[in-house]
Protein backbone atom coordinates (compact mmCIF):
# COMPACT_ATOMS: atom_id res chain seq x y z
CA UNK A 1 0.00 0.00 0.00
CA UNK A 2 1.23 3.26 -0.85
CA UNK A 3 2.27 5.76 1.96
CA UNK A 4 1.39 9.21 1.08
CA UNK A 5 2.97 12.06 1.50
CA UNK A 6 3.84 15.81 0.59
CA UNK A 7 6.64 18.28 -0.24
CA UNK A 8 6.06 21.75 -0.61
CA UNK A 9 8.99 23.73 -2.72
CA UNK A 10 9.30 26.86 -0.22
CA UNK A 11 11.14 28.45 -3.38
CA UNK A 12 8.01 28.31 -6.34
CA UNK A 13 5.79 29.11 -3.55
CA UNK A 14 4.61 32.57 -4.42
CA UNK A 15 2.49 33.00 -1.42
CA UNK A 16 -0.83 33.51 -3.07
CA UNK A 17 -3.34 31.29 -1.04
CA UNK A 18 -4.89 29.46 -3.74
CA UNK A 19 -4.25 26.19 -2.13
CA UNK A 20 -6.00 27.59 0.84
CA UNK A 21 -8.88 28.91 -0.99
CA UNK A 22 -9.44 25.43 -3.55
CA UNK A 23 -8.95 23.35 -0.35
CA UNK A 24 -11.77 25.43 1.52
CA UNK A 25 -14.06 24.87 -1.90
CA UNK A 26 -13.48 21.55 -2.73
CA UNK A 27 -14.15 20.29 0.86
CA UNK A 28 -16.64 22.79 1.72
CA UNK A 29 -14.91 24.24 4.41
CA UNK A 30 -16.84 26.49 6.80
CA UNK A 31 -15.58 29.97 7.06
CA UNK A 32 -14.64 29.83 10.88
CA UNK A 33 -11.15 28.13 10.14
CA UNK A 34 -9.26 26.06 7.18
CA UNK A 35 -8.04 22.97 7.01
CA UNK A 36 -4.90 24.58 4.74
CA UNK A 37 -3.38 27.56 6.02
CA UNK A 38 0.05 29.32 6.43
CA UNK A 39 2.37 30.96 8.91
CA UNK A 40 4.06 34.56 7.67
CA UNK A 41 6.77 35.43 9.36
CA UNK A 42 9.29 38.82 8.84
CA UNK A 43 13.07 38.30 10.96
CA UNK A 44 15.92 40.91 10.86
CA UNK A 45 16.38 44.31 10.46
CA UNK A 46 16.68 46.50 7.79
CA UNK A 47 17.74 45.68 5.15
CA UNK A 48 18.58 42.30 6.10
CA UNK A 49 14.75 41.48 6.49
CA UNK A 50 13.44 37.83 5.87
CA UNK A 51 10.43 37.13 4.82
CA UNK A 52 8.67 33.39 5.00
CA UNK A 53 5.31 32.44 3.81
CA UNK A 54 4.91 28.75 5.15
CA UNK A 55 1.94 26.62 3.75
CA UNK A 56 0.45 24.44 6.70
CA UNK A 57 -2.01 21.42 6.66
CA UNK A 58 -2.40 18.34 8.72
CA UNK A 59 1.03 16.61 8.75
CA UNK A 60 -0.41 13.37 8.30
CA UNK A 61 1.75 11.84 10.82
CA UNK A 62 3.68 8.43 10.86
CA UNK A 63 3.33 8.46 14.35
CA UNK A 64 0.29 10.40 14.92
CA UNK A 65 -0.50 11.41 18.82
CA UNK A 66 -4.36 12.60 18.00
CA UNK A 67 -4.99 8.83 16.74
CA UNK A 68 -2.98 7.55 19.79
CA UNK A 69 -5.23 10.07 21.98
CA UNK A 70 -8.51 9.89 20.56
CA UNK A 71 -10.59 7.63 22.65
CA UNK A 72 -13.38 6.67 20.25
CA UNK A 73 -10.88 5.99 17.32
CA UNK A 74 -12.51 8.24 15.57
CA UNK A 75 -9.02 9.66 13.89
CA UNK A 76 -7.46 7.08 12.96
CA UNK A 77 -4.41 5.72 10.51
CA UNK A 78 -5.96 4.34 6.80
CA UNK A 79 -4.12 1.88 4.98
CA UNK A 80 -2.83 4.58 2.75
CA UNK A 81 -0.60 6.16 5.85
CA UNK A 82 -3.67 9.00 6.32
CA UNK A 83 -4.77 10.21 9.31
CA UNK A 84 -8.80 10.56 8.43
CA UNK A 85 -11.70 11.03 10.55
CA UNK A 86 -14.87 9.42 11.42
CA UNK A 87 -17.84 11.71 12.19
CA UNK A 88 -19.64 9.19 13.67
CA UNK A 89 -17.57 8.42 16.21
CA UNK A 90 -16.87 11.59 17.07
CA UNK A 91 -17.87 12.58 20.38
CA UNK A 92 -16.35 16.51 20.59
CA UNK A 93 -14.54 15.74 23.41
CA UNK A 94 -11.34 17.44 21.54
CA UNK A 95 -8.90 15.51 23.27
CA UNK A 96 -7.00 15.19 19.65
CA UNK A 97 -6.87 18.88 19.49
CA UNK A 98 -5.03 19.32 22.98
CA UNK A 99 -2.45 16.54 21.68
CA UNK A 100 -2.21 17.68 17.89
CA UNK A 101 1.07 19.84 18.66
CA UNK A 102 0.59 21.37 15.27
CA UNK A 103 -2.68 22.59 16.08
CA UNK A 104 -4.48 22.00 13.02
CA UNK A 105 -7.65 20.14 14.05
CA UNK A 106 -10.45 22.60 14.22
CA UNK A 107 -14.58 22.36 16.19
CA UNK A 108 -17.13 23.28 14.48
CA UNK A 109 -18.37 25.10 17.47
CA UNK A 110 -21.12 26.64 15.74
CA UNK A 111 -23.07 25.21 13.08
CA UNK A 112 -21.34 25.38 9.82
CA UNK A 113 -21.78 27.90 7.32
CA UNK A 114 -25.13 29.40 9.19
CA UNK A 115 -24.78 32.63 7.21
CA UNK A 116 -26.13 31.58 4.68
CA UNK A 117 -29.50 30.88 6.96
CA UNK A 118 -29.64 34.58 7.06
CA UNK A 119 -33.02 36.29 5.60
CA UNK A 120 -31.38 39.83 5.42
CA UNK A 121 -29.96 41.26 1.93
CA UNK A 122 -26.73 42.36 2.18
CA UNK A 123 -27.93 45.56 0.11
CA UNK A 124 -31.89 45.76 0.87
CA UNK A 125 -33.84 45.89 -1.82
CA UNK A 126 -30.77 45.37 -4.18
CA UNK A 127 -29.01 42.05 -3.64
CA UNK A 128 -31.03 38.59 -2.43
CA UNK A 129 -30.90 37.39 1.13
CA UNK A 130 -28.15 34.52 1.50
CA UNK A 131 -31.31 32.32 2.53
CA UNK A 132 -32.89 32.56 -0.53
CA UNK A 133 -29.79 32.23 -2.56
CA UNK A 134 -28.96 28.57 -1.38
CA UNK A 135 -33.15 27.94 -1.39
CA UNK A 136 -32.72 28.32 -5.24
CA UNK A 137 -29.53 26.23 -5.20
CA UNK A 138 -31.29 23.72 -3.02
CA UNK A 139 -27.45 22.86 -1.32
CA UNK A 140 -26.05 23.87 2.13
CA UNK A 141 -24.04 26.55 0.69
CA UNK A 142 -24.26 27.94 -3.43
CA UNK A 143 -20.74 26.66 -3.90
CA UNK A 144 -21.52 23.14 -2.43
CA UNK A 145 -19.18 20.45 -3.74
CA UNK A 146 -21.14 17.08 -3.38
CA UNK A 147 -18.17 14.73 -4.45
CA UNK A 148 -17.07 15.60 -0.73
CA UNK A 149 -19.98 13.24 0.92
CA UNK A 150 -18.14 9.89 -0.80
CA UNK A 151 -15.83 9.40 1.89
CA UNK A 152 -16.80 12.13 4.82
CA UNK A 153 -19.53 14.57 5.65
CA UNK A 154 -19.86 17.00 3.29
CA UNK A 155 -20.45 19.64 5.43
CA UNK A 156 -19.62 18.53 9.19
CA UNK A 157 -21.72 18.93 12.18
CA UNK A 158 -21.60 21.37 14.91
CA UNK A 159 -19.83 19.87 17.76
CA UNK A 160 -17.27 17.52 16.04
CA UNK A 161 -13.95 18.60 15.09
CA UNK A 162 -12.67 18.32 11.14
CA UNK A 163 -9.05 18.85 9.50
CA UNK A 164 -7.25 18.07 6.02
CA UNK A 165 -7.44 14.48 4.80
CA UNK A 166 -5.28 14.78 1.94
CA UNK A 167 -8.60 14.85 0.21
CA UNK A 168 -9.01 10.98 0.36
CA UNK A 169 -11.84 11.11 -2.08
CA UNK A 170 -10.13 12.25 -5.38
CA UNK A 171 -7.17 9.98 -3.84
CA UNK A 172 -9.42 6.93 -4.47
CA UNK A 173 -10.31 8.05 -7.58
CA UNK A 174 -6.60 8.49 -8.61
CA UNK A 175 -7.12 12.41 -8.32
CA UNK A 176 -4.09 14.54 -6.41
CA UNK A 177 -5.17 16.57 -3.45
CA UNK A 178 -6.78 19.37 -4.97
CA UNK A 179 -4.52 22.21 -3.29
CA UNK A 180 -2.00 20.61 -5.72
CA UNK A 181 -3.86 20.83 -8.61
CA UNK A 182 -4.90 24.35 -7.48
CA UNK A 183 -1.41 25.49 -7.04
CA UNK A 184 -0.36 27.62 -10.37
CA UNK A 185 3.52 27.64 -9.05
CA UNK A 186 3.58 23.32 -9.01
CA UNK A 187 5.46 24.04 -5.01
CA UNK A 188 2.96 21.23 -3.41
CA UNK A 189 3.51 17.82 -4.86
CA UNK A 190 2.06 14.68 -3.55
CA UNK A 191 3.62 11.10 -3.71
CA UNK A 192 4.25 7.82 -2.66
CA UNK A 193 6.80 8.24 0.27
CA UNK A 194 7.18 4.35 0.04
CA UNK A 195 8.30 4.33 -4.14
CA UNK A 196 11.77 5.17 -4.01
CA UNK A 197 11.09 6.28 -7.87
CA UNK A 198 8.28 8.87 -6.85
CA UNK A 199 8.87 12.06 -7.88
CA UNK A 200 8.61 13.44 -3.96
CA UNK A 201 10.94 10.87 -3.40
CA UNK A 202 13.49 12.68 -6.08
CA UNK A 203 12.93 15.83 -4.27
CA UNK A 204 13.82 14.80 -1.22
CA UNK A 205 17.00 13.48 -2.66
CA UNK A 206 18.06 16.02 -4.29
CA UNK A 207 17.26 18.71 -1.50
CA UNK A 208 17.77 18.37 2.10
CA UNK A 209 14.34 19.30 3.89
CA UNK A 210 12.54 20.30 7.27
CA UNK A 211 9.78 19.22 9.04
CA UNK A 212 7.56 20.98 11.39
CA UNK A 213 8.24 20.33 15.03
CA UNK A 214 10.48 16.79 14.23
CA UNK A 215 11.62 16.89 17.65
CA UNK A 216 7.92 15.79 18.82
CA UNK A 217 8.71 12.29 17.29
CA UNK A 218 5.63 12.30 15.16
CA UNK A 219 7.39 11.57 12.14
CA UNK A 220 5.68 14.11 9.77
CA UNK A 221 4.92 13.55 6.12
CA UNK A 222 5.19 17.68 4.88
CA UNK A 223 8.63 18.12 4.21
CA UNK A 224 9.68 21.57 3.00
CA UNK A 225 12.58 21.74 0.61
CA UNK A 226 14.77 24.87 -0.75
CA UNK A 227 13.62 27.27 2.37
CA UNK A 228 15.57 30.33 1.92
S1 LIG B 1 -0.54 17.01 12.20
FE1 LIG B 1 -1.83 16.89 14.02
S2 LIG B 1 -3.84 16.21 13.26
FE2 LIG B 1 -2.33 15.76 11.65
S3 LIG B 1 -1.70 13.62 12.04
FE3 LIG B 1 -0.20 14.97 13.06
S4 LIG B 1 -0.98 15.13 15.18
FE4 LIG B 1 -2.69 14.36 13.93
S1 LIG C 1 -12.95 15.17 19.45
FE1 LIG C 1 -13.58 13.38 18.24
S2 LIG C 1 -11.76 12.82 17.08
FE2 LIG C 1 -11.08 14.20 18.70
S3 LIG C 1 -10.47 12.83 20.41
FE3 LIG C 1 -12.60 13.37 20.76
S4 LIG C 1 -13.77 11.74 19.77
FE4 LIG C 1 -11.67 11.60 18.96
Amino acid sequence: MPNYAMVIDLQNCVGCGACDIACKNENNVPSDFYWSNHMVSTTGTFPNVKFQYLPTLCNHCMDAPCVKACPTKAMYKDDNGLTLHSIERCIGCKTCVLADPYGVINVNYKVPHQSWQSDEALIPNVTAAPKEVIDKTNTPIPYYNPDREETYGGVRPRGVVEKCNFCDHRIKKGEYPYCCVACPARARIFGDLDDPDSEINHLLSRYTHKQLLIEKGTKPKIFYIRDF
